[in-house]
């Protein structure tokens, strides 16, 4: 029988493997070993390639012990192992880093950064979201729509729409906007301008990987990665990305824990080029229960705000959606509804989408007059508050269920999901405390509100349908 010869790396490498897969387990072995490509053995060293500098943090972290022993017992006591690490393609340098054993040398590898660019094909193994999903299919949770075609360019955005664009059109990380932070009220284009970024860059850069997530979901992601016990898979599958865009900052204020796992991502992220793109409703110094290391860290790179639009941008924005949407709506109106809408574009939008909603409902011309009543009623009832019992009304008869089982103690999905609107509506709309809203749907406590609410809230960032329901919703709830 003819032996296929296997080069001598190679066979080194897997007598090693064998050893190592029985001292770990299955998962980590999948995660950590799997992954390596051994790649040459000279003089007893043997290289093997790693798929970033946090994998190799984390070998060496964790497991140098048993690579030593492995080794040497292949290779005999004066073995060597050095790593290839991967980069990105366009952050190379010549050598790459000699590790003698034994030795913990990773304060080594931040003084010589290693960039040997053998290969960036090769899949890490992403333990975090799908086990084997390759880092190039990270779905970035991108929305289409939020485009910098989309995005108007007026006098209160301009600093922060030109930086995010030259982030997105250069290579992201390398510019000194790093971390770039975009702050400004509610409904001023945050959330657009954030994921313009992120789509510009994959449209340019289709193989960086690009991460949108708000910062209630990373904190939910963390706390569920603690309960399962997969927090380093966490931390590598953030550490993993290019150009990470947290939505909603603010929303970490006091919570230690997620802050300071934060903290170490970040660093990791800017040590090695990454671009980090945040977005909170207040600037850096305002904002509360923030960590004092992670603000100085905000300001190493631009703080942009976005301020209200004027009027002619007001326009501007109108007619865009006029445009994207196919309808057709006379100047007056449009003027109308931009001298009258001043603070907010999310609400301007509404109006518009309100009016046209209308104008096919009744299937009337849309006059000035007509258009100034439905505005007139949408304010009033803006500032008008609308009571619990109301919400829970209106929410019931759109899902078409008794507003009395909404105070039953059941897990039904449909009926889950009904609470937690209502709940979300009577925190936008009312003055009511999270304890009275609480009691009043279902019996439930404060923390149950709370949690309700952000669960909406991240539905309607991420799940298009959802937010469809909860727009309609809330037109019902105005009118
Ligand atoms: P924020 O995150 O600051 O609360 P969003 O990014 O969600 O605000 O914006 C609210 C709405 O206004 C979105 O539908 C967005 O597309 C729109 N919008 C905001 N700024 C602009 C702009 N400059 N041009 C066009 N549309 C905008
Ligand atoms: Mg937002």
């Amino acid at each position: 029988m003819i032996k296929k010869m296997i080069p001598e790396h190679q066979a080194v490498w897997n007598n090693c493997l064998r050893i190592i897969r029985d001292n770990v387990n299955e998962k980590s072995f999948k995660t950590w070993f799997e992954p390596i490509v051994p790649i040459k053995l000279e003089n007893n060293v043997l290289t093997i390639q790693v798929p970033s500098p946090f994998f190799y943090e984390y070998l060496e972290e964790q497991y140098i012990d048993l690579l030593k022993k492995t080794l040497r017992r292949e290779l005999g006591n004066d073995a060597k192992l050095e790593y290839h690490i991967v980069m990105d393609k366009d952050s190379v340098s010549e050598s790459p880093l000699t590790l003698k054993l034994p030795g913990k040398t990773t304060s080594e590898v931040k003084n010589n950064p290693v960039n040997v660019p053998l290969s960036d094909e090769k899949p890490v193994i992403n333990p975090f979201a799908i086990p084997g999903i390759k880092k190039l299919n990270i779905d970035p949770h991108l929305n289409p729509s939020y485009s910098f075609d989309n995005f108007v360019e007026g006098e209160c955005n301009k600093l922060a729409r030109t930086a995010g664009y030259a982030i997105a059109t250069h290579s992201p990380g390398s510019t000194s906007f790093n971390p770039f932070l975009i702050y400004g009220g509610n409904g001023l284009g945050k959330t657009h301008l954030a994921q313009a970024i992120g789509l510009e860059t994959k449209e340019r850069f289709p193989d960086k990987t690009v991460l949108y997530v708000n910062a209630n979901k990373f904190q939910t992601q963390y706390y569920d990665s603690i309960r399962t016990g997969n927090v380093n898979d966490f931390i590598h599958f953030y550490q993993m990305i290019d150009v990470l865009i947290i939505d909603d900052i603010h929303d970490l204020g006091g919570k230690m824990k997620t802050q300071d796992i934060f903290f170490h991502i970040f660093n990791h992220l800017h040590q090695n080029g990454k671009q980090i793109i945040l977005t909170s409703d207040k600037a850096p110094v305002d904002l509360q229960g923030m960590e004092q290391r992670l603000l100085s860290r905000f300001k190493w790179g631009l703080s942009a705000d976005l301020q209200t639009p004027d009027f002619e941008t007001r326009v501007a924005i109108l007619q865009k959606k006029i445009y994207n949407d196919g309808i057709q709506m006379p100047q007056e109106i449009i003027e109308y509804l931009a001298s009258t809408i001043v603070t907010n574009i999310r609400e301007l939008h509404g109006a518009l989408t309100s009016i046209h909603a209308h104008t096919l409902l009744t299937k009337k011309q849309i006059t000035l007059e007509f258009a100034k009543e439905i505005i007139e009623r949408l304010t009033k009832h803006t500032k008008k508050e609308v009571s619990i019992d109301y919400i829970k009304k209106v929410v019931c008869s759109y899902y078409n269920i008794h507003p009395d089982t909404l105070q039953q103690n059941t897990r039904k999905r449909e009926i889950v999901q009904a609470r937690q609107i209502a709940m979300y509506f009577s925190k936008n709309l009312t003055k009511s405390s999270l304890n009275v809203i609480g009691m009043q749907i279902g019996g439930k406590d404060h923390a149950t509100v709370l949690h309700a609410y952000r669960t909406v809230k991240n539905l309607i960032e991420t799940d298009k349908s959802f937010r469809l329901q909860v727009e309609e919703i809330e037109r019902k709830l105005r009118i």
